[in-house]
């Protein structure tokens, strides 16, 4: 095999190795994002449960109060009956009707504190149908994650053989650039010729350059470094003798 050949097979496997690996580090990320909405939805529940927690107090303090005034008014109309003088039954008739006047408005409040404990009620439902949700697209999510992940680490253990095998191939002489730019570039240190310009950079690639290629010598893009190697349909025309 020659070089273009072994090298053009070696960065394959290399592109497809760090496909595999980003695909491998998105699981985990995905289910990190779920993970996150599940604690979102979680304590928005908790929020509404706590506001009718102090709802439910508001209107409770509001009934008492408003039965204490019940309490006085009644007391006050005892009184009234008994008054001896104009001016004592006024004042108390006076006091009754603001009594009763601030009773209205309690009643009113209390109605009011009703309708939010409701409210809230209502919403508290709609944020536990939310994690409910929430809570089995994550499930489904680490379910799909752990499925392929098995897949993928098969396909990993797989790819990882099959480019040891290619390594050994690796003549003396190529052996030690190539390790060299795939330890600092990965799958990135090596582009294919694609016509007169490096797969990877793009720069155009010079006659010398170019004829070093067809005679299957080991040559670095000048301008980005990259290992190159020519496409299939334009392999070196000698190779150099090995398997
Ligand atoms: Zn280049």
């Amino acid at each position: 095999m020659n070089n273009a050949a072994l090298l053009r097979e070696l960065h394959r496997i290399h592109i497809q190795l760090s496909d595999l690996r980003e695909r491998l580090e998105r699981g985990p990320k995905q289910l990190k994002a779920h993970e996150l909405n599940v604690a979102r939805c979680d304590a928005e529940v908790n929020r509404l449960k706590n506001d009718q927690k102090n709802a439910k107090v508001a209107v409770d303090q509001k009934q008492l109060q408003l039965k204490s005034s019940e309490g006085k008014i009644i007391d006050l109309r005892v009184k009234l009956n008994q008054s001896k003088s104009n001016r004592e039954y006024q004042a108390l008739r006076d006091q009754i009707a603001a009594d009763e006047m601030s009773g209205s408005v309690l009643q009113d409040e209390i109605l009011e504190g009703m309708e939010k404990v409701e409210t809230i009620k209502k919403q508290i439902g709609e944020a536990e149908q939310t994690l409910i949700k929430a809570k089995e697209e994550m499930s489904r999510v680490q379910q799909a994650i752990r499925d392929q992940q098995g897949l993928l680490d098969g396909d990993y253990k797989r790819l990882e053989a099959e480019l040891s095998t290619s390594e050994k191939n690796l003549p003396e002489d190529l052996r030690d650039t190539y390790g060299r730019m795939v330890r600092s570039k990965g799958a990135d240190g090596m582009a294919q010729v694609e016509g007169e310009h490096c797969g990877g950079c793009y720069h155009t690639i010079t006659a010398n350059t170019m004829n070093s290629l067809l005679m299957d010598k080991i040559v670095l893009c000048q301008v980005c470094g990259r290992l190159l190697y020519l496409p299939e349909d334009r392999a070196p025309g000698q190779s150099r003798g090995r398997k």
